[in-house]
């Protein structure tokens, strides 16, 4: 048995332990039950990986935004556009 990491869209990433036999299987997501892709990441980090996207949007969100507001404009739109992290192989 081997842990393997991989992501829900939805969800964001999680951990399976899975015969090595099996690591090229599809994987679903154990919170909603989408499939899920493969990260390539050690183990141990991919639950890491959560909170230092967040961190990473709160830094990409202050460098779009000017730090002067003069009114509020209500909520802030949804972070749609996340770029994929560099451990994540797109196909
Ligand atoms: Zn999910």
């Amino acid at each position: 048995m081997a842990i393997y990491a991989f992501t829900c869209e939805d969800c964001g990433p999680f951990e399976l332990w899975r015969p090595m036999t099996e690591a090229a299987a599809p994987a679903t997501c154990p919170t909603c039950g989408a499939s899920a892709r493969r990260v390539f990441t050690p183990p141990g980090l991919a639950l890491l990986a959560a909170p230092m996207r967040r961190v990473l949007d709160e830094e990409n969100k202050s460098a779009h935004e000017p730090e002067v507001v003069t009114q509020r404009r209500g909520r802030p739109l949804p972070h749609r556009h996340e770029p994929s992290p560099p451990w994540v192989l797109s196909h």
